[in-house]
């Protein structure tokens, strides 16, 4: 039985997880799949049926039963004659567009990297930011955060961009400006439409159009492109900036995608924005790239604290027969599983963990590969789920380990992947349980932007140290004991940006990786492995963000993205930790292939064949 499951977990993370990794330079000596039969393939072959992929339709019942779909609108009556109709169409679209997720409150997620000129890397980050909060989509765009900063104010509420009053301070709203092209006045008064071509984007074609704000039309007008679909006529893209901008403030540039989460409307969820110039003679040094993530659409409004209290109330009283007591052990397990399960549904309520899905099947793959090779047998099973957000944290509760999309990103490897997780285990079979005062319901009525000041499950320095020591502990007796040095190779390009990526080190529930510009974790496995090295082309110790999970916006669901392999030519390709633009391929709502671009291009035997020894 135990080496059946060190197969499937080589087949199912060859296609899903190593395959879409460092696989570029496999790809050459990788040989097309050919075990179609097993139960991995199987497994892995779920995410692209229809069924599991289409958002709203299975699992929106299960995860947020209150928020409604908005009805698709009519398509329009008769096609369109005249790029001029088009152009009605389309405007008709937004302001339709606009009234439908007026009632809605998604999650807005910003990372931002400053960058500096590095002589052999390019521009490279030398500072981060991050923000989120939810985002309400009502009247005026307003968004609350999560994060709560010292420097609050009018600034705040700053229309889009940032300000340079005596330093460069961005406001967090002014990257979730472009979810549309302009909330208030998007019409044929304030704007001139001119037809440039026909393009695809992904598998949907589109008319392309360029749009420029009218003379003395007011500040901060949409200048750019957009990019309509031929069907529906929907702006499934916005690319460009604001102008003219208000004094001592800037609009930056942005790039705005849409994908089409339900029937007949494209819904904003990712935008890039960038700034700088790094050619010769530039005076201005002010740099950066941000990537702006949007989810949550499907989420409860949030509830007021009273309201909830009275639920609460309603439902104390169990009445229920029970068979017999439960002995003081078991109560003391209940007690874990009630905290851990209101904490699981408080963090998914609030928008900030995935529902279980397949991206799990994996995490849990790895895990039992750790139990079952160091003989653990715990009395609950050990559960996982993603963490929605970028920051790279992972942390336990009871018998659950979360672990944050963006550390799925950037591990290159399963080896480090159970690296990460083995730590989680080993707080869990150390008995290390945080957490158990969240069996009292009290402590989970609370705001959704207040999440991060009422939850936390930070173990003390002792307690750390332990983990690790048990984590290296279970790692050698596991399938991963020969890869460690991949491991090691991971910390070593961590802790290479420890001191600048502070943002992306602070964790917000659990432990950090690194604190104070020093990598704090598995530190024992850190020397382990070959020196790092940017000029070895095939030494990828760590991956951009963004390259494994993707987060579907309407139902937060996490899946792992299936990419094909592109080979890293310079140095500059390799861009650990780094956040780059968007390029979702577009596909129509139903259509499925969002999910499943290139169905035979990922699996690499390559990479399977060394995962299971
Ligand atoms: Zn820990």
């Amino acid at each position: 039985m135990r080496t059946w499951n060190w197969i499937l977990t080589a087949a199912l993370l060859g296609s899903s997880f190593i395959g879409t990794s460092a696989a570029a330079q496999q790809a050459a000596d990788s040989q097309p799949a050919a075990q179609p039969t097993t139960p991995a393939a199987a497994l892995a072959a779920q995410p692209s049926q229809p069924d599991a992929s289409t958002p709203a339709s299975t699992s929106t019942a299960q995860t947020t039963p209150a928020a409604q779909q908005p009805t698709a609108p009519a398509p329009p009556a008769a096609a369109p004659q005249t790029m001029d109709q088009v152009v009605n169409l389309f405007i008709e679209r937004e302001h339709g567009l606009i009234k439908a997720l007026a009632s809605r409150t998604p999650v807005v997620e910003t990372y931002l990297q400053n960058l500096a000129n590095d002589p052999q890397l390019g521009p490279v980050p030398s500072q981060d930011h991050y923000f989120l909060g939810r985002m309400d989509m009502g009247e005026t765009v307003d968004r609350k955060d999560y994060l709560k900063e010292e420097e609050k104010g009018f600034q705040t509420r700053l229309m889009g961009g940032f300000a340079k009053l005596y330093k460069v301070q961005y406001q967090p709203l002014g990257f979730s400006w472009m979810v549309y092209a302009d909330r208030t006045d998007f019409d044929r008064e304030h704007y001139d439409f001119s037809y440039i071509r026909r393009e695809f984007l992904g598998d949907v074609r589109c008319l392309v159009f360029d749009v420029k704000p009218k003379p003395k039309s007011g500040r901060g007008r949409f200048l750019g492109r957009v990019w309509v679909e031929d069907q529906d006529f929907n702006i499934v893209r916005l690319n460009g900036t604001y102008y003219p901008a208000p004094r001592n403030s800037y609009f930056f540039h942005m790039d705005s995608w849409r994908l089409n989460l339900i029937p007949g409307y494209w819904v904003p969820a990712y935008i890039y924005s960038e700034e700088g110039d790094f050619s010769a003679g530039v005076k201005n040094k002010m740099a950066f790239k941000a990537q702006t993530r949007i989810w949550g659409y499907d989420l409860k409004k949030g509830i007021k604290d009273d309201e909830l209290t009275q639920i609460r109330v309603d439902s104390v009283k169990d009445d229920s027969p029970t068979a017999q007591d439960a002995s003081p052990l078991q109560a003391e397990r209940e007690w874990q599983q009630q905290a851990e399960d209101n904490v699981v549904e408080r963090l998914t309520r609030a928008g900030l963990l995935a529902p279980e899905g397949d991206v799990d099947h994996i995490l849990q793959t790895v895990v039992n590969n750790l139990e079952v090779t160091n003989n653990i047998d715990l009395p609950r099973p050990v559960r996982t789920r993603v963490l929605l957000t970028a920051p790279l944290e992972t942390f336990s509760v009871g018998n659950t380990i979360v672990i944050s999309r963006g550390l799925i990103d950037v591990l290159p490897d399963e080896a480090s992947l159970a690296a990460v997780l083995s730590h989680e285990l080993a707080h869990i079979v150390l008995g290390h349980n945080l957490g158990s005062k969240f069996a009292f319901n009290d402590r989970m009525l609370f705001s959704d932007e207040g999440t991060y000041q009422n939850l936390g499950f930070k173990h003390i320095p002792e307690e750390e140290q332990a983990a690790d020591k048990k984590a290296v502990e279970l790692l050698k007796n596991s399938p991963y004991a020969q890869k460690l040095d991949n491991v090691g190779l991971f910390l070593k390009a961590l802790q290479a940006r420890a001191t600048i990526l502070n943002a992306l080190l602070t964790t917000h529930l659990g432990n950090p990786l690194a604190e104070g510009g020093t990598v704090n974790r598995l530190t024992a496995l850190e020397s382990q492995g070959p020196a790092l090295d940017n000029s070895k082309l095939d030494q990828i110790a760590a991956l951009p963000l963004g390259g494994r999970v993707k987060i579907n916006p309407w139902d937060d669901k996490a899946e792992m993205v299936k990419t094909a392999p592109v080979a890293i030519t310079s140095a500059r390709d390799k861009m650990p930790f780094e956040v780059t633009p968007f390029y979702p391929r577009l596909a129509r709502y139903g259509a499925g292939a969002a999910a499943n671009p290139t169905p035979n291009a990922t699996p690499t035997t390559a990479a399977n064949t060394n995962t299971g020894n």
